[in-house]
């Protein structure tokens, strides 16, 4: 490698594909810069404490940690697995609907016959979706690509409310419908995250961020934290370096990004530089939907009510009508939520909800906290009386925090037209500039951006050798 440049890779962005990009990158001796606003690693994946409670602030359990999976994979070849502590709860997911409760066993078959047994006529079909979905991948999962969730559910079940009771976990992972998402996501929200999920690092999520980001720095790597990229320099189609905020230029070869597109391609590198293919294809995607969130401190006399399992609370069928007054901004009116009471008497509840603008979550975010609060007593009786700190995260909170577009939580949305669009996956048109995590049109979620990172560090670690 010539000594031209001040770093051979920098990333933008230190969010969990961003450190795994580089840990990869810096393990293979690559001189390895990563840039991150925020004053600490982790993005999405974060952790605070708050009126003397630890809470997550978005991710709440991570996925694909069996042996195999891809988050454990990468623990085992960054050789950092034995550093993360994790807890896998059993059941992970709970859910309750008007009339029965099914539960997410950590042992599949176990899971598989709570639904036999809630729903005896779908017997056969429920463990042939589910065999399906767990041996699901490759060209078969590629081919998913065109197929809505909602036509899957429908080759292989009648019951409607089979069909909305396994449509909830998607709705509320990516913001979508049955009906809008493509299958691609929604059997990997199942196999990654609902089949192979509630695995809780002790402590905070924080921990699996604190690991790559120190990991990354015994292979070498710089971060800069409270560093924003101001520019992506660019000549003749070709990466420079970065400009920073603060007006320092740093040289490299390659620069990936793994903050999200609009900002990429719009404020970082700029409409000339950028195309105009790129630029009216940004006009016409759309991202997915963001989230209110709630964080709870409790008394611990919550009783009744498993600690540490996910539990989602489904007051009636209709999926469709809960997305449609998401989007048509109805907040007030969702009756469906996630939540976790975890055992240090935190307790974390979400619901997608759309950006709207700041002065909507300024005039409301302190009525919708207690407006939620009152939905929630259907799960957690008397919960107001428990109630010793309460605050929440906005659209706003979120985008000011991850500068996500939108608030998004999930990047792009992942309908069939937006997944693997061309200028948005890892691989665009300028010369060694790439993409990476889920602005991606590819993957979302803790175990998708990670695959996403390890994948994008290969495809330059590849290049660098055909050279
Ligand atoms: C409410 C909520 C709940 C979720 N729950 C789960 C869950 O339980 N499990 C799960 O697996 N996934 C969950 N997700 C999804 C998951 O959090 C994301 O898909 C994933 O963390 C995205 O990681 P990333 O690295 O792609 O991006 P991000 O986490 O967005 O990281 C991008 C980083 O780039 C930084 N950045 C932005 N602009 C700049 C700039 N100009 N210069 C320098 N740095 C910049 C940001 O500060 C940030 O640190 C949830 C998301 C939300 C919002």
């Amino acid at each position: 490698m010539s000594q031209r440049y001040d770093y051979e890779a920098i990333i933008i962005g230190a969010g969990i594909s961003g450190l795994v990009c580089g840990c990869y990158l810096a393990k293979a001796g690559l001189k390895t810069l990563i840039v991150e606003k925020n004053a600490g690693p982790g993005g999405y994946c974060t952790s605070f404490k708050r009126g003397g409670f630890q809470f997550d602030a978005c991710v709440h359990s991570l996925g694909s940690l069996r042996t195999g999976g891809n988050v454990r994979t990468i623990l085992q070849e960054l050789d950092i697995e034995e550093r993360l502590r994790i807890t896998r709860h059993d059941p992970s997911d709970i859910i309750i609907a008007p009339d029965f409760t099914v539960h997410y066993w950590n042992d599949i078959d176990k899971t598989v016959s709570d639904f036999q047994n809630i729903f005896p006529a779908e017997s056969e079909n429920i463990r042939k979706f589910f065999d399906y979905i767990q041996g699901c991948e490759g060209i078969a999962l590629m081919s998913l690509k065109s197929v809505t969730f909602q036509m899957m559910l429908d080759r292989y079940f009648n019951d409607y409310r089979l069909k909305a009771v396994l449509s909830l976990p998607v709705l509320g992972n990516a913001g979508l419908p049955p009906s809008k998402i493509s299958s691609v996501t929604a059997v990997l929200i199942y196999k990654e995250f609902m089949l192979d999920g509630g695995y809780c690092p002790d402590g905070s999520v924080q921990a699996l961020a604190d690991i790559l980001a120190a990991r990354f720095r015994e292979f070498g790597g710089d971060i800069f934290f409270s560093c924003a990229a101001k520019r992506i320099k660019i000549e003749e189609g070709k990466v420079l370096g970065v400009e920073t905020a603060k007006n320092d230029i740093f040289s490299s070869k390659y620069l990936i990004s793994s903050i999200d597109a609009t900002s990429t391609y719009m404020s970082l590198i700029g409409e000339t530089a950028s195309g105009q293919k790129i630029m009216s294809l940004l006009n016409k995607m759309e991202p997915s939907l963001s989230a209110f969130i709630l964080y709870l401190g409790t008394d611990g006399k919550l009783e009744n009510v498993r600690k540490d399992s996910v539990i989602w609370s489904m007051p009636h069928y209709d999926i469709d009508n809960i997305y449609n007054l998401t989007v048509q901004g109805k907040v007030d009116e969702l009756d469906w939520f996630l939540s976790r009471l975890s055992s240090n008497h935190s307790l974390f509840m979400f619901v997608n909800v759309p950006f709207v603008n700041e002065a909507y979550w300024q005039d409301n975010k302190r009525r919708l906290i207690d407006i939620y609060i009152n939905k929630m007593e259907r799960i957690f009786p008397d919960l107001s009386r428990h109630i010793i700190y309460k605050d929440a995260a906005t659209p706003m909170t979120l985008n000011k925090w991850t500068s996500n577009h939108k608030g998004a939580s999930y990047g792009w949305a992942k309908t069939p037209s937006q997944f693997a669009v061309t200028g948005f996956t890892q691989n665009t048109a300028i010369e060694n500039l790439y993409l990476t995590g889920h602005w991606t049109t590819l993957y979302q979620g803790v175990g998708g951006v990670a695959y996403l990172g390890r994948d994008t560090s290969n495809k330059i670690l590849k290049k660098e050798t055909a050279q």
